[in-house]
Formats: C-alpha cells, sequence, structure tokens
C-alpha cells in the first residue's frame, strides 16, 4: 500500500483507541525514503506544472468523486485508526473530498497580472509553482488536513511529499491511493510514513524542499520552524489553540448551550478550533451551565463504530493521561469545581483510552486548564461582569487561533470582533469553517494561512517579466 520502500523494513503498529485492537501496519521510513521521494517529485514537477490547470481540475474532481463512492469505507477506517465516531468520519471524508473540488474549481484562477509603460514596455507577472512541498499531517484530523495540503499544492502546479501522523497513517495512504486511480501521476505526490523525528525532520531539512505546510503541537512546529530555516523554504505553520467563547447576556442560552458541548466534544475535543474556554455573563450563567450540563451529560461515549455513539476514545493512552493530570492537577490545588466527569473510567470494563465529558465551573484564570491547551473532553467555565473583562480574558493566552462571541447586539459584535486576537472569529457559531475562508492563528497558534484562495497563493510565487519591444 505505501510507496517509495521496500521489504524488510521496520513497522509501525496503528491500534485502535477504543479496544487496543491491531488495525494494520505501515513502514517505518527514513531520512533516505525521504530523499527518494524529494527526487520522484522533482522529477514530476517538471511536467505536473506544466500540465494545463483543466487538466489537474479534471483528475482532482475525478478523485473527489470516487472518495465519495468509497466514503463509507474511508469513514471506518478513520474511526479504527483514530477513534472519533462514524457519523464524524463520514463527515471528515465528504469534507476532503469537498475541499478538493474546490481547488480543482479555482485551478489556474490566480494568473497574475499585466500592464505597459513608456519606460518599460510590457510588464507582466507570471505566477509560477514553486516546486516540491512537504506536509506534516497529526492525527487528530488526518483526512480533513490532508485535503488542506494537497488540495492547494496540486492544484497550482506543485508536488507533494506528505508524512502523516504515525498512529494514524492509514486513511491518508487510502485517500492518496483514490488519487492515483483517478489519474494522478505516482511521483506527485508521495507519502512517507515513519516517525516525526527521523521523516520528520528529514523533510524539514531537506534542501530541495521549497515549502513545508506542517499542522500539530506548539513546540514541534517550533522544531521544523528551526530546522528548516537554514534551507530557507517557505514554512507554514498551523499549531494549537485556546479558542475562547463568550456568551452574552442577550444570547439564547439554549443555543448557545448546545454551541458549547458541540464546539468541546466534537472529536472528544481533539480540535485545534474546540473550544476551551467558556466566558458567560454571570446574568444567564445559572440557565446556561444547567443546559451544558444536560446537553453534556446525554452525550454517548463509546466506541465510534457503534450506532449512536456522540464520542469515541481520546486518541492514544497517553494522551490521555497527560489530559487527565491537568484536570487532577485542577482540582487538587481547589482551582476549579467539577460539575460533571474528571475521573478515569473503571479500566476493568474498558479498554479503550475513553474520559468522560467534563465541566469545571468557578475556574481560577491561573488554572492549569485555562492556562495550556487542553486537548480533551474538557470545558472549563468561568463567568464575567462586563464585555471588556470577557475580552480581556479571551485575549489572555499565549494562543490565537479562534473566538467565538454569542449575541445579536451589534455594538458588541463590532467591539469583539475587532478586540479578539484570533485568526478566525465566529458570532453564534464556533468551529465550522468552509473551504473558501482562510484558516489559522496569531501569536503561538502558526504562520500562515491553509483553506481558500489564499492558500493557493503560498504556494505560487510571482515572476516579474518586463519586455521592451
Ligand atoms: P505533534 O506535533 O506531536 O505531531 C504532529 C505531526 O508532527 C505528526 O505527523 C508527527 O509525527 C510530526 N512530528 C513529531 N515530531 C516531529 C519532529 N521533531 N519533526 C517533524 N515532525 C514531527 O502533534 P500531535 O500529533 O500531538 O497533534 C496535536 C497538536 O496539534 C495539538 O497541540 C493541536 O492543537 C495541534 N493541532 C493544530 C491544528 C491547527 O490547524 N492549528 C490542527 C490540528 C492539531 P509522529 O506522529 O510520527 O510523531
Amino acid at each position: 500500500m505505501q510507496n517509495g520502500q521496500g521489504n524488510n523494513r521496520d513497522m509501525i503498529s496503528v491500534y485502535n483507541p477504543s479496544d487496543g485492537s491491531l488495525v494494520g501496519t505501515v513502514q517505518a521510513g527514513t531520512a533516505h525514503d525521504v530523499d527518494e521521494a524529494v527526487r520522484e517529485t522533482g522529477d514530476a514537477f517538471q511536467s505536473w506544472s506544466r500540465t494545463d490547470p483543466p487538466e489537474r481540475s479534471k483528475i482532482l474532481f475525478s478523485a473527489a468523486g470516487r472518495i465519495r463512492a468509497d466514503q463509507k469505507n474511508l469513514a471506518t477506517l478513520l474511526t479504527r485508526e483514530q477513534g472519533k465516531p462514524l457519523k464524524e468520519s463520514m463527515n471528515e471524508i465528504a469534507g476532503f473530498s469537498r475541499v478538493l473540488e474546490y481547488y480543482a474549481s479555482i485551478s489556474g484562477m490566480l494568473r497574475g497580472d499585466y500592464g505597459v509603460s513608456r519606460q518599460y514596455g510590457h510588464m507582466m507577472v507570471r505566477r509560477e509553482p514553486i516546486g516540491v512541498c512537504a506536509a506534516i499531517i497529526p492525527w487528530n484530523l488526518p483526512a480533513l488536513i490532508m485535503s488542506w495540503k494537497i488540495g492547494p499544492v496540486l492544484a497550482s502546479g506543485n508536488t507533494m511529499v506528505l508524512k502523516p501522523s504515525s498512529t494514524a497513517p492509514l486513511t491518508c495512504l487510502a485517500l492518496v491511493g483514490h488519487l492515483y486511480e483517478a489519474g494522478l501521476p505516482l511521483s506527485v505526490v508521495r507519502i512517507v510514513t515513519g516517525s516525526g523525528d527521523e521523516v520528520g525532520e528529514a523533510l524539514a531539512r531537506h534542501q530541495d524542499i521549497r515549502a513545508l505546510s506542517f499542522t500539530g503541537a506548539v513546540r514541534t512546529g517550533i522544531r521544523v520552524a528551526e530546522i528548516a530555516a537554514p534551507t530557507l523554504k517557505k514554512t507554514i505553520l498551523e499549531l494549537g489553540g485556546s479558542d475562547a467563547m463568550i456568551v452574552c447576556q442577550d444570547a439564547d442560552p439554549d443555543l448557545a448551550a448546545k454551541g458549547a458541548v458541540s464546539g468541546r466534544f466534537f472529536n472528544c475535543g481533539q480540535t485545534c478550533t474546540a473550544i476551551k474556554r467558556v466566558f458567560v455573563d454571570k446574568k444567564i450563567s445559572d440557565q446556561f451551565i444547567r443546559r451544558v450540563r444536560e446537553y453534556a451529560g446525554a452525550l454517548k461515549v463509546g466506541n465510534g463504530l457503534e450506532k449512536g455513539v456522540d464520542m469515541g476514545p481520546v486518541h492514544t493512552m497517553s494522551q490521555r493521561d497527560a489530559l487527565h493530570s491537568q484536570v487532577e492537577e485542577t482540582i487538587t490545588r481547589e482551582m476549579a469545581t467539577v460539575l460533571c466527569g474528571g475521573t478515569l473510567p473503571d479500566s476493568s470494563s474498558c479498554m479503550g483510552s475513553f474520559y468522560h465529558p467534563t465541566i469545571l465551573t468557578d475556574v481560577d484564570p491561573d488554572a492549569p486548564v485555562m492556562n495550556n491547551e487542553v486537548f480533551g473532553p474538557v470545558l472549563p467555565i468561568s463567568t464575567f461582569d462586563s464585555l471588556e473583562e470577557a475580552i480581556t480574558r479571551a485575549n489572555a493566552t499565549r494562543f490565537g487561533l479562534g473566538a467565538s462571541i454569542w449575541t445579536h447586539d451589534m455594538r458588541i459584535i463590532s467591539k469583539a470582533t475587532e478586540e479578539l486576537k484570533a485568526g478566525i472569529v465566529w458570532v453564534n457559531q464556533h468551529l465550522r469553517i468552509p473551504p473558501e475562508v482562510p484558516f489559522g492563528g496569531t501569536k503561538f497558534s502558526g504562520i500562515g494561512r491553509e483553506n481558500g484562495r489564499y492558500a493557493l497563493e503560498q504556494y505560487l510565487e510571482e515572476k516579474t517579466i518586463l519586455i521592451q519591444p
């Protein structure tokens, strides 16, 4: 299944987080495999970059259709290796196709510029693909994040070497198989599986890779940027977030509570733009918190392949333990009140890395769950007296990925959308993002943008041509 590697190699095992069973194995690639993949994709760049955009679009549209037709199988594989409920996996696979179709529809649209000057003659600006690009993908939304990287790269005539996460690589491999079947030349995209230390760092270090898009943890992003710096490759970093949700006095408490629960517990809380801190106006806090508790309490937790399951396990045992430590520390230091959850399920009755949906109230601003990114199903709720206080507290984090404000008052919307320091500000919604708009953060949430035509621009370089007739 994996391309570019031989037999007799070290293997990486992929386990189902719901029951610990083996889902599959992939090869543990090496820096040598990266070299080979970069050479092949470099050769392929010569013809792919000269392929007419409509031809490229045809392949992307066809791949999107094939992936839709195979949605159930791909979604089942995604649930088995990642843990999320099947309905979320189905949406994520559909999202992959939607993103591919979006880029297929705008391939070739960024055409450059033209003008005439008496002094300089014809002035042209060509937009050219930049070469071999690399992508490093995490495990939380592997298919969607892969589409955000592969879509603009292929549509703009570049080629790509992609490293999936070691704990969820199988869906990425299956998706690229559909691209090949749709007619994508094999050497235009190469996947190299393997550890971050070996394969990831080899990609960051490689001289012949002209752009690298990384999604993952802040510390890894900084390491990748440091290693990549001497090669002067364009480096796009999509890192973590600690999104705030501000619920104002005039908000519909029921709608906001539903939004808080879906925005936090989707994907078992393991989404960079999940709601990670809620600030609710004191005047409606009782009502709001009561509803949040009801909705969170109704979530069915279990194996994502079982019918009716709303939330799967945390992706790995070690991640669940790290999450529980953050919660335990907050509770032990009496920095919050536990409204529900906060304990580990009985390990004798379940093998998976499950965690109860947890709601913390009266949370101290200095609590670990307020200051570090919490990547799991834990929702800390605080109250506020004034909008200024809510915005100040929402901004009091090193992250700046997303934020939302829940109100219908235009003056509040105008103030909050201006003052919240984030790459995305939602009003009366959170988390949802269509393919057309840019996605990315400020401060420690990253550098650069994915999604939309903005991503396409990042993979094109302007060439100025001056013709004196
Ligand atoms: P990691 O940073 O550990 O891993 C992400 C990817 O980087 C994986 O493919 C991993 O490989 C690879 N990697 C690990 N070490 C290195 C290295 N030294 N050099 C190069 N690559 C490396 O993050 P997680 O997988 O734990 O993902 C969760 C984090 O990602 C969270 O903090 C979350 O907020 C953030 N995230 C941000 C998003 C955004 O768009 N802003 C979206 C999704 C997640 P391997 O699996 O082999 O270790």
